[in-house]
């Protein structure tokens, strides 16, 4: 038994606002893969754990948080270092965004790993058990400075406490073909943002969204109970893909959900909440 699986409750909160993303679905898909575990649907994050706050409480919680947000922009995305204070014009337009219900304006890049700090930060203000699974959906853009090339990367999801899964970095993490940039640089390619009558990759409210969450949700559950949520192979629902083609063919197109050695130790977790 992994060590994670004896205290497992799971929270999934929908802070996208998209109309694509279905929460009971994806919470019946981790009740089915953590059979027996209580898989709770909570809504959008934000107004769910400030809610939590008493006042004159949540107007501090809500100040603390307008300022990490605001301090967690990627301004510059060759900088891994960023402005640690922001000019506070930016930290009331957060605060602003706070108070609004989803879907909030998106335009900005957040570090994802402070990003999940922030968010930490909140879930323990609002008394969410400290050994859940917490897995975030927002349609917010977040990224990782990758040392390669010494830049920000847009990334889809960020593991941690709370697990964060963007629905913008659906569409706009995972390369398209490279057909399509050789194509625009021509100019005659289409816009990404334009339709794609081949479906070759997810557009903004994709109807494909929920069934490509189911994925991101799997490896949200396999890094909580095993520490490792990435497989090599094409086709299993944990594949890291970095091509909008993988990931369509391993959360859509494949004939399995996971490959053998997955399929396995997902066996594993079946009764979890039992134990
Ligand atoms: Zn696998």
């Amino acid at each position: 038994m992994y060590a994670n699986q004896a205290s497992c409750e799971m929270h999934i909160f929908d802070s996208s606002g998209s109309p694509a993303v279905n929460i009971e679905a994806l919470a019946d898909y981790g009740r089915e893969l953590l059979g027996g575990t209580e898989v709770l649907c909570q809504g959008d994050f934000i107004g769910y754990c400030l809610g939590k706050c008493e006042p004159p409480d949540v107007d501090q919680v809500e100040n603390e948080l307008a300022e990490m947000l605001a301090g967690a922009r990627v301004t510059e995305p060759t900088a891994r270092t960023r402005t640690s204070k922001q000019p506070q014009p930016v930290a009331d337009y957060e605060r602003r965004m706070l108070r609004r219900e989803p879907p909030r304006p998106v335009g900005v890049l957040y570090d994802g790993f402070e990003l999940c700090l922030t968010y930490n930060g909140l879930l323990s203000r609002a008394g969410v058990d400290a050994d859940a699974l917490v897995l975030v959906i927002t349609n917010q853009l977040f990224g990782t400075f990758e040392e390669d090339d010494s830049r920000y990367h847009a990334r889809v999801i960020i593991f941690g406490s709370p697990c964060i899964v963007s629905t913008t970095g659906l569409v706009e993490a995972p390369a398209k073909p490279r057909s399509q940039y050789i194509g625009r640089q021509l100019g005659f390619g289409q816009s990404p943002a334009m339709g794609d009558a081949s479906g070759r990759w997810l557009l903004p409210n994709d109807p494909r969204t929920t069934e490509v969450l189911k994925g991101y949700l799997a490896q949200a559950i396999f890094y909580y109970v095993t520490g490792e949520p990435f497989c090599e192979e094409r086709g299993c629902r944990l594949f890291n893909a970095h091509w909008q083609e993988d990931l369509l063919l391993s959360q859509l197109g494949s004939e399995r959900e996971f490959c053998e050695y997955h399929r396995i130790v997902a066996h594993t977790f079946k009764g979890v909440g039992n134990v």
